[in-house]
C-alpha cells in the first residue's frame, strides 16, 4: 500500500465515521466539533475542537489535546496508529472516497462498541524482555553455523524457513530443551510462552511455561485466539476467519497456504472470551479442525457457540492437519466448507 497522504482525507466524512458530534464549518480552513476526549465530562457541547481540512491538524482549545487525523482517531478508538493508518489509506485516495469504503464505517462502529464494552481479560501481560532468554539467531544457525542442533533440524524438517521462525519469534529453551513460541493476545501483548517437545520421548508435547522468577506466568488458553493480533493489524480487511486447532497449524495456514486470516483456538475447549473475540472480528467463521474424535467434538462445540452470532461453515473430512497437507488439499477443504445452516436443513 502507498503511504497515507493526509490531504486526501475528507475531514467532515472522517469525523462522521468517528461519530463525532456538532461538526460545523469554523473558518475557510477549519471545522469545529465537540471534543470526544475524556477530559470533557459534560461532552463539550459548545465545540472547542478544531481540525484543519487540508492538513488534518487537530487542536482542542479546552483540553489542549493536539495531533492529526491518525493520532486523533487512535485516541478516540483506543487502537494503534498503524491500524488507523490502514483504514484511512483504504478509504481516502487522490480520487476521493473509495466506493467500497463502508468497511471503515463498519469497522469503526465495531471498535467504538468494543471500547464501550471491553471484553474482560484475565491473562497477565509479560515483559517483552522475557523472550531474550530464548533468543535464537535463526539465520546464523541456518546459513552460517556448521553445528546445526537437533531442534533446528526438527523445525526445518517440518518445513519452516529461517524467515518464518524469525517472524513468529520462535526460540529455544536451553534448560528444558524445548522449542518456544510466544503467545500474544489480540492486541499483540505477550501473555505466555508455549514450549514444544521435538523428540518423541519428551512428555508432554506442549508446556505452558510458568517461571515467575524469570518473569513468566502461565497463560489461560481459553482466553486467547492465537494469530488474531496479526489478522487485526494486517493491511487487508477480512470478513471471514478460519479457525484451526493449534498454533503451528495457524502459522502453516498463514505462511504456506495463503490464508492470512487464520487463527488458532488452542485445543478443543472453547471459552467465552474466545467466542466474543471471534464474533467481534468476523462475520463468518470456517472451522478447519482435525478429522478425529477431538476435532469432531471441537467442531460441534465451537459451531454451537458461534452459530447464534455469525455464519459458521465446516470443512469436509480430510486426512492430517494443515501443517502436513498439500496446499491444494487445503484449498479444497476451505472452498468445500459447508454452512452449518445448510447442513441443518439438508
Ligand atoms: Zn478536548
Amino acid at each position: 500500500l502507498p503511504r497515507l497522504d493526509l490531504s486526501y482525507i475528507d475531514v467532515p466524512d472522517y469525523l462522521e465515521c468517528l461519530d463525532i458530534r456538532n461538526v460545523e464549518r469554523a473558518t475557510e480552513k477549519e471545522v469545529k466539533f465537540s471534543c470526544p476526549l475524556p477530559a470533557h465530562a459534560s461532552g463539550d457541547e459548545s465545540p472547542s475542537a478544531y481540525m484543519n481540512i487540508h492538513t488534518t491538524a487537530f487542536f482542542c482549545h479546552s483540553c489542549h489535546a493536539r495531533g492529526n487525523a491518525v493520532t486523533f482517531a487512535a485516541q478516540v478508538l483506543g487502537v494503534s496508529p498503524v491500524q488507523v493508518t490502514r483504514m484511512l489509506k483504504q478509504r481516502y485516495s487522490a480520487a476521493g472516497i473509495h466506493p467500497d469504503a463502508r468497511n471503515m464505517e463498519e469497522e469503526i462502529r465495531k471498535l467504538i462498541a468494543a471500547r464501550q464494552n471491553p471484553i474482560k481479560r484475565e491473562n497477565i501481560r509479560l515483559d517483552e524482555s522475557v523472550l531474550d532468554q530464548f533468543y535464537v539467531d535463526w539465520h546464523y544457525l541456518a546459513f552460517k553455523s556448521d553445528d546445526v542442533p537437533d531442534w533446528l533440524m526438527y523445525l526445518a524438517g517440518r518445513g519452516f524457513t529461517a524467515a518464518e521462525l524469525v517472524r513468529w519469534e520462535f526460540g529455544y529453551h536451553p534448560e528444558r530443551d524445548r522449542i518456544t513460541l510466544p503467545i500474544r493476545d489480540e492486541e499483540g501483548y505477550l501473555v505466555g510462552i508455549k514450549a514444544r517437545a521435538y523428540r518423541d520421548e519428551q512428555k508432554p508435547k506442549y508446556l505452558n511455561l510458568k517461571d515467575p522468577q524469570n518473569g513468566i506466568e502461565a497463560f489461560l488458553k481459553n482466553e486467547i485466539v492465537f494469530g488474531l493480533d496479526r489478522v487485526i493489524s494486517s493491511d487487508d480487511d477480512f470478513d471471514t476467519l478460519i479457525l484451526v486447532e493449534g498454533e503451528y497449524n495457524a502459522i502453516a495456514m498463514q505462511e504456506w497456504h495463503g490464508y492470512p486470516n487464520t487463527v488458532a483456538i488452542n485445543g478443543s475447549y472453547f471459552g467465552e472470551r474466545q467466542i466474543k473475540l471471534i464474533k467481534r472480528h468476523c462475520d463468518k467463521a470456517i472451522l478447519f479442525f482435525d478429522s478425529d474424535r477431538a476435532g469432531f467434538d471441537a467442531t460441534a462445540a465451537v459451531g454451537e457457540a458461534l452459530r447464534p452470532f455469525i455464519n459458521v461453515s465446516v470443512c469436509p473430512e480430510h486426512p492430517g492437519d494443515p501443517m502436513n497437507m498439500h496446499p491444494y488439499s487445503v484449498r479444497r477443504c476451505i472452498t468445500g466448507a459447508v454452512s452449518l445452516r445448510e447442513l441443518q436443513f439438508a
